[in-house]
């Protein structure tokens, strides 16, 4: 079998992206701890949380932060440093840099400046969400977050009730009950599957329609969440055609 190389001899450096664990530090592969040795610089989100991750693996590359709040200035200086033949590893919090992260404007930059963007492929809530759902795998959409203000989160739930597949959403837990109310009154009773702080301690999935969902979640509900919705069923579908 023929291994993507990690280490290429050319002038330009590679941007790595690399999937770190949601939780459970041993969530990692053996070749992300290869390369996050191997490169020049690690760009992170949060340089204190992935230095926790770094001194486990006994990781000793300098930490730069790369977040929302610089990410376009950032990227710049990212993209000069792989210009002059430094490799750059992208990590995120948890899981896989770009997905629902700042790291899609450093990917999409670097894809326009002709950089070689290699994925380290691993960990991410979305999948391990879905895969113990208990709802149909085979087709699905992610949606990441809602929109924050009343109109977008009510258009966007609208044209998401009408899909036949099974729903991702991201959320926080400041407000997900909100969420899954509005989500019962503009979907009707569906089975939905809320997963909660996956591969770490409190890690709990709960299944059911969603009023039973709300009641077992309790009042506050704690800790990282995705919230995974069955599609509309097809006699729903032929109801409404
Ligand atoms: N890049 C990440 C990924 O690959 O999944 C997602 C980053 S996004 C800023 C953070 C959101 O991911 C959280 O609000 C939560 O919805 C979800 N998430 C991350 N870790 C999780 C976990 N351990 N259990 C459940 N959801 C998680």
């Amino acid at each position: 079998m023929q291994y993507a190389p990690t280490v290429i001899d050319m002038a330009t450096g590679i941007l790595y992206i690399v999937s770190t664990p949601i939780g459970n530090l041993e969530d990692i592969t053996l070749r992300a701890i290869r390369v996050l040795k191997e490169v020049g610089i690690i760009a992170a989100e949060d340089t204190r949380h992935t230095r926790k991750l770094l001194s486990r693996y006994e990781i000793h590359v300098p930490l730069t932060s790369y977040h929302d709040f610089n990410k376009y200035e950032k990227a710049e200086v990212l993209i000069a440093k792989i210009k002059e033949g430094i490799n750059v590893a992208l990590v995120s919090d948890a899981g896989t840099p770009g997905i629902s992260d700042p790291g899609y404007y450093l990917i999409k930059r670097a894809i326009e400046e002709g950089i070689r963007v290699i994925p380290i492929p691993g960990a991410t809530a979305l999948t391990a969400a879905l895969s113990v759902s208990g709802l149909p795998t085979d087709r699905f959409s992610f949606i990441g977050f809602l929109p924050k203000k009343r109109t977008a989160r009510d258009k966007t739930l609208k044209t998401l009730s009408t899909i036949e597949h099974t729903l991702i959403l991201y959320e926080s837990p400041y407000r997900v009950l909100k969420t899954l109310n509005e989500i019962r009154e503009i979907f009707g009773e569906r089975k939905i599957s809320v997963a909660r702080e996956l591969t770490k301690f409190h890690e709990e999935v709960i299944r059911g329609k969603i009023s039973d969902v709300i009641n077992n979640l309790g009042s506050h509900p704690k800790g990282e969440i995705v919230i995974i919705i069955e599609g509309k069923r097809e006699e729903e579908v032929d109801h409404e055609t």
